[in-house]
Parts: structure tokens; C-alpha cells; sequence
């Protein structure tokens, strides 16, 4: 006997009895990301490391601690990507997208790895949705993007859901602003966390952003970097709030968000939830109009978001949110003997070549172990064939939840007297999509 191997921790299997919900979130995401203009990129699972150190970030804890990194046996050092944006903009700079005409619309759906500690809503494989546009410096670039994230919460019937906004100001601003943090930060060297230290002087900006109670309860009185960013910035924001106003978005500004990259500029944001626990930020993106540049191309505004798969289905759990049951089986065929399991087969067949699902036994079960079978699978209908039915050219079909029966001959007529009955018990328009 073989050992058994259980799965990575941190990992988790999607089994097939829950992967409709899956397929059906990101049934929405897809629609909504197309409405909005978007259309999809894929991009490989790993990339050069040095990709993801200036694309995510040096400074920040995902290359600092949680990259999955190793050497290949050519002395490559490769990196499971972390999150979907550094791929995504070194495929639009590799591939000279912005020849197709700017803005470039991209959304993605991928499975991303971090070395974190495994709890509820936080995963060492996860999966993001997440959207980019590049090359749109306007405001009504953030406040579409705010908008087709916001679109998939309500597609969703996801409430409770506060959008969380901010600005960081640009490059130049951003200067004054993280000089009054080292000053003020600089005043409680000996109450922070040994991380906020080490960020003190290299990224004091994601001190704001520190989950220790301590350094929250310091950065609370913090200064404020909506009172730093210069009049250009300002007017950015205030007329990317005002966009979300004619879209009737709600949101309320928060200061301490803040992404804490040096290519971050002007907008962020987070829609975050209170009921599932610590791990509440479902969603999270703005502007980075350094990072193309960072990456080696042309200086070219872009923003995106990212959002967590795993905590939207936690969150659509909490809040009791029904997802459309998947389909179950139209027709399942009982068959005895060999002549009626090869017309079974054939019927089979021809209902799936009409997109049908149709089932047959395929196991070797007896009559009676078949039909509890075709009970258990939630079947729609079901046939039994034997010998004397085949001699008889007819057999009987039931409706399994009405009880229902009506007969069906045994040769070319079979579909056709199945379909017809099907529509009109089930009410669907079979009939006119078969046409
Ligand atoms: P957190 O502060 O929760 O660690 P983050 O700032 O690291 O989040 P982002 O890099 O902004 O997260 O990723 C966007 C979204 O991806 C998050 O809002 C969250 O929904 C999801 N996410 C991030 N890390 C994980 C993880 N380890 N497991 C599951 N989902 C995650
Ligand atoms: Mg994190």
C-alpha cells in the first residue's frame, strides 16, 4: 500500500461540489470586467524574481518575507508570482501593447503565492480578480475602475462592503509628506514594532498601515496626507470623487490607506467588510503612475485592483448569499442487458450532442442500484430500458419529481418524442435553440 500524500499547507483543493461557486463569481467578474471594456490576460505563473522585486517592491513585506523563490538548475532565480500586476505590465511592455492604442484595458483570474501564515482569508496559494488600465491619467480612469469593482460586489448581492479612499499625492508631494512622518515617527523610535523601524527610514508611509495595536494608536495622530499633496493632486482627487458621486458609489475617505509603494501615486483604495474576521480587505488598488517606468518603458499612467477570491466567497458565505444551484442531470437511462445498454449509449449520445447532460450507468450496477444512483445525482428525468422494451419499441420516462410519465419510442423517434415533452415539463426553450 502506497502513503497517502495530503496537500501543501496553505493550499486548498476547489472539489467539484463547490466549484460552481467558483465558476459563477467568475462568470460575474468576467462580464463585468467585458461591459467595462477589459479583456483578459494570462500571464505564466512564474517570472524572473527581479520582476517582482521592482514591480511589487523591495520595501514591501511580499518581497521582503513572502516570495516563493528559487534557483532553476541553470542558476535562474524564479518567483511564483505573488499577485497579478508586475505580469501583467511586463507583458504590456514586452509585447509593446500601447501599440494597439492607448488605454490598454486588461483583467485577469489567477492563482498567486505567498509564504504568510495560513488562516481564514489568508492562503499561501490564493486567487485574484483584478483589472489594469494604462496609459489614463484622467480621473475618470480611477473612477471606472473604482466602478467595475464595485459592479462585481453588486452583481453579487455582496453588501456591506465600505469603499475606503484616499490619495497619496505624486512623487513630488509625497517628498513633504514622508519628511513630516520621519519627524513624527522619529519621536517613538522606542515604542515601535522592530518592522516599522526598519520601515522609518526606508518607507515611513507603511507605518499607517502597521496591524500592531501599538504602532495603529501612534499612527492615529500621524499627519495626514490629504493636508500634504500639492493643488494638481487635490484636484485629482476631488474630481475622482466626484465621478463616483455621478455613479452614485459611496465611500469614505481614509487616511491611513495607504499602498506604500514609491510608484504608487494619487489614488487608493480598499473596499473592506467587517464580517469575516481580521482578514476584511477583500479588494484593494489605485494609481501607480511610476511603475511602467520603474518596469523600463515610457513613463505611462496606470491604475488596477486586485481582489481576493477566497475572502469574496467567505464574505458571500457570512452574509447567507444563495449562488445559483448547478445543473443537474436531464435524463438519466436504466439499462439491462446488453441490446439496451447499446441503445442507452446511443440516446446518450445524441441528448449530449444537444447540450443535454444525460447519463448511463457505467459502473455495472444492477436496475435497482441505477435508479437510486439517477435519485441521488438529482436527475430530471429518468428511463429504464430492458429486452422486452426494446422488443416493444417503447419505454416510459419520469418526471423524478412530479412522478410524471410519458412513453417514448426506442428508435429515431426517440428524441425527437423526448425533446418535445422535456420543453413543455420543464418550460425551457430547447426547442427553438435546437432550430
Ligand atoms: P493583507 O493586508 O490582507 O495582507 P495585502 O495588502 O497583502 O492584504 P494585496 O496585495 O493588496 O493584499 O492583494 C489584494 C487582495 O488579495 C487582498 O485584498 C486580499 O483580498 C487578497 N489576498 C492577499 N493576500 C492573500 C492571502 N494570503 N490569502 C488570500 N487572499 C489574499
Ligand atoms: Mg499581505
Amino acid at each position: 500500500m502506497g502513503v497517502l500524500t495530503k496537500k501543501v499547507k496553505g493550499a486548498e483543493d476547489i472539489l467539484p461540489r463547490d466549484s460552481y461557486k467558483w465558476q459563477f463569481v467568475e462568470d460575474v467578474m468576467k462580464q463585468q470586467a467585458e461591459v467595462y471594456g477589459f479583456k483578459e490576460i494570462r500571464t505564466p505563473v512564474f517570472e524572473h524574481t527581479m520582476l517582482f522585486n521592482r514591480g511589487v517592491g523591495e520595501t514591501t513585506d511580499v518581497v521582503q518575507k513572502e516570495m516563493y523563490t528559487f534557483d532553476t538548475k541553470g542558476g535562474e532565480s524564479i518567483t511564483l508570482r505573488p499577485e497579478g500586476t508586475a505580469g501583467a505590465a511586463r507583458a504590456y511592455l514586452e509585447h509593446a501593447l500601447y501599440n494597439d492604442g492607448l488605454p490598454v484595458k486588461a483583467y485577469y483570474l489567477l492563482s498567486c503565492y505567498r509564504y504568510e501564515k495560513a488562516q481564514a482569508g489568508r492562503q499561501r496559494e490564493f486567487h485574484q480578480f483584478g483589472m489594469e488600465t494604462y496609459g489614463a491619467s484622467d480621473a475618470k480612469a480611477d473612477a471606472e475602475m473604482i466602478c467595475a469593482a464595485n459592479s462585481v460586489f453588486e452583481r453579487l448581492g455582496v453588501k456591506n462592503v465600505r469603499l475606503e479612499l484616499n490619495s497619496i499625492g505624486c512623487k513630488t508631494c509625497r517628498k513633504d509628506f514622508t519628511n513630516a512622518l520621519k519627524e513624527y515617527f522619529g519621536k517613538y523610535t522606542d515604542k515601535l514594532c522592530a518592522t516599522c523601524l526598519s520601515r522609518l527610514e526606508r518607507n515611513p508611509m507603511r507605518i499607517l498601515d502597521c496591524k500592531s495595536e501599538i504602532c495603529s494608536a501612534i499612527a492615529k495622530d500621524a499627519p495626514k496626507v490629504l493636508d500634504y499633496i500639492c493643488t494638481d493632486c487635490s484636484q485629482h482627487f476631488e474630481r475622482v470623487k466626484s465621478f463616483l458621486d455621478v455613479a452614485e458609489v459611496d465611500y469614505t475617505v481614509n487616511p491611513t490607506i495607504v499602498r506604500g509603494l514609491d510608484y504608487y501615486t494619487r489614488t487608493v483604495f480598499e473596499f473592506v467588510t467587517d464580517t469575516i474576521g481580521a482578514q476584511g480587505t477583500v479588494c484593494g488598488g489605485g494609481r501607480y503612475d511610476g511603475l511602467i517606468e520603474e518596469l523600463g518603458g515610457q513613463p505611462t499612467p496606470s491604475l488596477g485592483f486586485a481582489m481576493g477570491i477566497e475572502r469574496l466567497l467567505l464574505v458571500m458565505q457570512s452574509q447567507g448569499i444563495e449562488l445559483p444551484q448547478p445543473k443537474t442531470c436531464d435524463l438519466y437511462i436504466a439499462a439491462l442487458g446488453e441490446n439496451a445498454e447499446k441503445k442507452a449509449f446511443e440516446f446518450v449520445r445524441e441528448l449530449r450532442d444537444s447540450s443535454l447532460i444525460a447519463e448511463m450507468d457505467i459502473v455495472g450496477r444492477g436496475l435497482r442500484a441505477q435508479m437510486k444512483y439517477a435519485d441521488k445525482i438529482k436527475a430530471k428525468f429518468s428511463m429504464v430500458i430492458g429486452d422486452d422494451d426494446i422488443n416493444a419499441n417503447k419505454a416510459s420516462v419520469k418526471n423524478m419529481s412530479t412522478g410524471d410519465k410519458f412513453d417514448v419510442p426506442l428508435d429515431k423517434g426517440f428524441f425527437e418524442a423526448f425533446i418535445e415533452k422535456y420543453a413543455i415539463m420543464e418550460q425551457t426553450g430547447i426547442i427553438d435553440s435546437l432550430k
